[in-house]
C-alpha cells in the first residue's frame, strides 16, 4: 500500500454544531488565557488539558487511541474558530494534531499508548523537524540517530520548536543512516526529561503563548520501541494537511482582524464623519472581506478534496494555493486593520499592532510563500527546480 494514502475519517459530524461548539470553547478557554500567556512568554498547561476535556484534542485521530475520527474539515473548523480568539493557542492544537497523528498512524504499543494519553490531556506533544540548517530544506536533517544496543542515542540540535519545553514528549525528526539520505529518516518519539536533551527557548516576536525552543540533543538514549514507523514520505504528506490547518489558522484570525477594524472605522470620526465614510478606508475594508471568502472557499475545498481522498500529487495544488493565499491575504488584511487604527493603532490599547504582529509569522512556517509558489509551479508543469 502506498504508504501516504490517506485513511477515511469514520466520523462526520454536523458542520454547524461543531463550529458553534469549537467557537464555545474558543470563548469560553482561549480568550481568556491568551493574553496573560503572551505577556509571560508561557505556555498555559491547563489549556491543554481544557482543550482535551472538551473533545478538542485529537479530533483527527482514529477511534481506537480514543480520538474523533472526523476530517480535515472539522480540524480545519477547530482551527479557524480557535484563531478567531488567538492564533498562537490555536496553534497549541495543531501541534497536538500532527505528532499525535505520526504516533497514532505509524506507531504501534508503547506509541499508540502515547496517543491515547496526548488525547486525554495527560501527554502534551510538539513536532520537532526544523535545524539550524535544515528550515524550509526538511532533507537537511543532520540529528544523528545511532544504533547502540536495542536503543538509539540521538545527537544534534533543533530549533524553533513549539512548546519544546513545555511537551512530555518530543516527536523529534533524526536521520538514521546519512549514506541513504532522506530515505533514512525517521521520527522517534522523545521524553522531554531524557538525560542530555536540554530546551531554552528562543525570544520571539511572534507566537508567544506557545513559545519556540532550542533543542541539543547529546547522546539521548530512545528505546528501539520509540521509533515511528515514519519517513520523509509521510513526513511530506503529514506536511501537507497541516498546510491546510495553517491556511484555516489565518482564516480565523484574519476575520477577528477585519470584525475589529469594520468597527473602529464605523465610531472614529474625523472630519465630523466616521473615518469609515472615506472610500479609501471603506475600499481596503471591502477588499479585506473579499480576500477572506476567497481564502474561506479556497481552504473548505482543500480539506474536501483531502476528506475526499483525492491522491496527494493531485491535492497539493489545491492545498498549496490555499496556503499561499491566506499567508498573504492576513499579511495584508492585518496591516489594513492596523493602518485604519492610525496612531491609535500603534498603541498597546488597541489589538492591532498585536494582530499584525502576529500574522507576521504566517509567511514562513510549514513552507514559506516560496516553496508554495514553487509546489504551485511544478503543478502546473514547469519545471522548476
Ligand atoms: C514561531 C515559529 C514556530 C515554529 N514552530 C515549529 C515547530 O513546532 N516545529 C518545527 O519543526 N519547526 C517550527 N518552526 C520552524 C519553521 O517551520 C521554519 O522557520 C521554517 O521552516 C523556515 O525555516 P528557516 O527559518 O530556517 O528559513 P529558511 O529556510 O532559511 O528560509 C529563509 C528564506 O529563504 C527562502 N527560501 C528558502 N529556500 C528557498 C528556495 N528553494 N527558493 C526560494 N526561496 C527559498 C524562504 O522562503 C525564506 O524567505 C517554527 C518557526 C517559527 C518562526
Amino acid at each position: 500500500m502506498d504508504s501516504t494514502a490517506r485513511r477515511r475519517p469514520a466520523n462526520s459530524v454536523d458542520a454547524a454544531e461543531f463550529r458553534a461548539l469549537c467557537a464555545a470553547f474558543a470563548r469560553r478557554e482561549v480568550a481568556p488565557r491568551w493574553e496573560q500567556a503572551d505577556r509571560d512568554r508561557a505556555f498555559p498547561r491547563d489549556f491543554y488539558r481544557a482543550a482535551a476535556g472538551a473533545g478538542l484534542v485529537g479530533v483527527a485521530l482514529p477511534h481506537s487511541v480514543g480520538g474523533a475520527d472526523l476530517g480535515a474539515t472539522e480540524e480545519a473548523i477547530l482551527l479557524e474558530e480557535t484563531s478567531k480568539a488567538n492564533p498562537n493557542l490555536a496553534v497549541a492544537l495543531l501541534v497536538q494534531e500532527v505528532a499525535g497523528g505520526l504516533l497514532a498512524e505509524f506507531g504501534e504499543g508503547e506509541l499508540l499508548d502515547l496517543a491515547r494519553a496526548n488525547i486525554a490531556g495527560d501527554c502534551l506533544l510538539a513536532l520537532a523537524v526544523t535545524e539550524p540548517e535544515a528550515g524550509n530544506d526538511v532533507q537537511n536533517v543532520k540529528t544523528l540517530a545511532r544504533r547502540s544496543g536495542g536503543d538509539w542515542l540521538l545527537s544534534g540540535m533543533k530549533s524553533f520548536i513549539t512548546l519544546g519545553g513545555d511537551a512530555d514528549v518530543l516527536v523529534l525528526l533524526a536521520q538514521t543512516d546519512p549514506a541513504q539520505g532522506r530515505r533514512g529518516m525517521r521520527f522517534f518519539a522523545v521524553d522531554r526529561n531524557s538525560p542530555g536533551l536540554v530546551a531554552s527557548q528562543i525570544g520571539t516576536y511572534v507566537n508567544r503563548p506557545a513559545p519556540t525552543y532550542r533543542i541539543t540533543l547529546e547522546d539521548v538514549r530512545v528505546p528501539a520501541r520509540r521509533m515511528i514507523g515514519a519517513g520523509f514520505r509521510e513526513i511530506m504528506a503529514g506536511f501537507n494537511r497541516e498546510r491546510i490547518m495553517v491556511a484555516a489558522r489565518w482564516l480565523g484570525h484574519m476575520q477577528t482582524a477585519l470584525a475589529w477594524a469594520v468597527g473602529y472605522a464605523r465610531t472614529r470620526r474625523q472630519f465630523g464623519r466616521p473615518i469609515g465614510a472615506n472610500q479609501s478606508i471603506a475600499f481596503s475594508l471591502a477588499q479585506a472581506h473579499a480576500d477572506i471568502e476567497a481564502v474561506r472557499h479556497l481552504t473548505y475545498h482543500a480539506a474536501a478534496r483531502w476528506d475526499a481522498g483525492v491522491p496527494l500529487d493531485r491535492v497539493i495544488l489545491d492545498v498549496s494555493t490555499a496556503k499561499l493565499l491566506a499567508t498573504q491575504a492576513v499579511v495584508r488584511v492585518t496591516q489594513t486593520a492596523l493602518h485604519v487604527g492610525g496612531g491609535w493603532g500603534l498603541t498597546e490599547e488597541l489589538p492591532a499592532m498585536r494582530l499584525a504582529m502576529d500574522a507576521l509569522v504566517a509567511p514562513v512556517t510549514v513552507g514559506s510563500w516560496e516553496i508554495q509558489l514553487r509546489a504551485i509551479a511544478r503543478q502546473i508543469g514547469l519545471p522548476c527546480d
